[in-house]
C-alpha cells in the first residue's frame, strides 16, 4: 500500500502520543479514525448496525488523482450476504484499491458501489466504517497496552470481552507470556512483537469489532509456516458467517472463497471459482503454478 493510504492512521498515532491515555483516548482515536479520509466520501443516510452485508461494484473506475492513471477500470462484481470473494493478481493490479474504495479512502471516479441496495457514497461514513473490519498486511498498532490496542474498535469493551476475542484470535497465550500480560505496553507499529503476533492482535481487534464485512489485504503474507497455521484458524473464526473480501492470500483460503476475481492492470482478467479457474490455462492457473508450495496467490 502506498504511504497515503496509512497517513490518517499515522496521524492518529501522533495524536495518541500527544498525551491522551486510556479509554477516553481510545474512544477519541476511534472516532477520528472513523472520520479520517471520509469527510469527502460520506453521505448522511443511516445504515442499521450489524446488518448482514451484500455488496456490488458496478462498472467502477478508480484513480488516486483526478485525471490521473486509472488504478481500476470497469470493475463489476456482486457478493451476497455472507459470501467470500478472493481477489488475486500481480502486484500493482489494483487489488488494494478495491479495499481503498470500500474504506472510503477514495471514491469511485465512475461507477457505483452498492451496499444492501444503497449507494455507498450516500451512506454515513461513520455508520459504514463501523461495519467494516480491515486487516492489512501490517496492521496499525499504536503505542499503548495490548488491551487498548485490541479495544480500539470497541472502546468500552470489558477486559473479559477482550480476552475472549484474543483467545479466538489465537493471541491469548502469547499475551499471557508478555511481562505484564494485557497491560504490557507495546511500541508504535507493534515494536517488540513478531509479525504473526501483530496479525493476531489485529484479528482480535476485528473479532471484537464484530463487523459484518471483513477485508483482508495480504493479511497472511510474510509469516513463517507455524504463524500461518495459527493465523489460519483465527482467520476462519473471523470469516465465518460474514461477508468477506480476501485479497492475495494463501491458496488454502482462496480455494474456499465463493468467487475469485483475477485482476490484471486494473481490469478483471478472469472470474470464477477456484475449480473453474484452474480448469483453464489463464492467469489464475499461472499464478497458482508460480506459487509453488501454494502459499500466496
Ligand atoms: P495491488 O494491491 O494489486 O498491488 P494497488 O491497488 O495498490 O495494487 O495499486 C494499483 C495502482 O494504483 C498501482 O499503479 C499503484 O501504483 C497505484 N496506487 C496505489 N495506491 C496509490 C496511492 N495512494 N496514490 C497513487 N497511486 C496509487
Ligand atoms: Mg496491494
Amino acid at each position: 500500500l502506498a504511504p497515503e493510504y496509512y497517513l490518517p492512521l499515522r496521524l492518529l498515532g501522533t495524536q495518541f502520543h500527544a498525551g491522551m491515555a486510556g479509554k477516553a483516548a481510545a474512544a477519541d482515536i476511534f472516532r477520528l479514525l472513523r472520520l479520517s479520509g471520509s469527510q469527502a466520501a460520506g453521505g448522511s443516510a443511516p445504515l442499521p448496525r450489524q446488518q448482514q452485508i451484500a455488496l456490488a461494484f458496478r462498472d467502477v473506475y478508480a484513480e488516486y488523482q483526478p485525471g490521473g492513471r486509472q488504478a481500476l477500470r470497469g470493475i463489476s462484481f456482486s457478493l451476497d450476504a455472507g459470501q467470500h470473494l478472493a481477489i488475486v493478481g500481480p502486484s500493482g493490479a489494483g487489488k488494494s484499491t478495491v479495499a481503498a474504495l470500500l474504506l472510503n479512502f477514495i471514491t469511485p471516479a465512475a461507477g457505483d458501489i452498492v451496499v444492501n441496495g444503497k449507494l455507498l457514497q450516500g451512506l454515513s461514513s461513520d455508520d459504514w466504517l463501523r461495519q467494516v473490519a480491515f486487516v492489512p498486511q501490517r496492521p496499525h498498532l499504536f503505542q499503548g497496552s495490548v488491551a487498548d490496542n485490541i479495544r480500539l474498535a470497541q472502546p468500552d469493551a470489558a477486559l473479559a470481552e477482550i480476552i475472549r476475542a484474543a483467545k479466538a484470535a489465537g493471541a491469548h497465550d502469547f499475551i499471557e507470556r508478555l511481562p505484564a500480560g494485557y497491560d504490557t505496553l507495546i511500541g508504535e507499529g507493534g515494536q517488540g512483537l513478531s509479525g504473526g503476533e501483530c496479525q493476531r492482535l489485529a484479528i482480535a481487534r476485528a473479532l471484537l469489532q464484530d463487523a459484518p464485512l471483513v477485508i483482508l489485504d495480504e493479511a497472511a503474507r510474510g509469516l513463517d509456516v507455524h504463524s500461518q497455521a495459527v493465523l489460519d484458524k483465527a482467520l476462519a473464526r473471523l470469516l465465518a458467517g460474514r461477508t468477506a473480501i480476501i485479497i492475495a492470500h494463501r491458496l488454502s483460503t482462496v480455494r474456499q472463497a465463493d468467487k475469485v476475481i483475477v485482476l490484471a492492470d486494473g481490469q478483471i482478467s478472469e472470474t470464477g471459482t477456484h475449480a473453474e479457474l484452474l480448469a483453464r490455462p489463464g492467469l489464475y492457473w499461472q499464478l497458482v503454478g508460480a506459487s509453488k508450495g501454494g502459499y500466496d496467490v
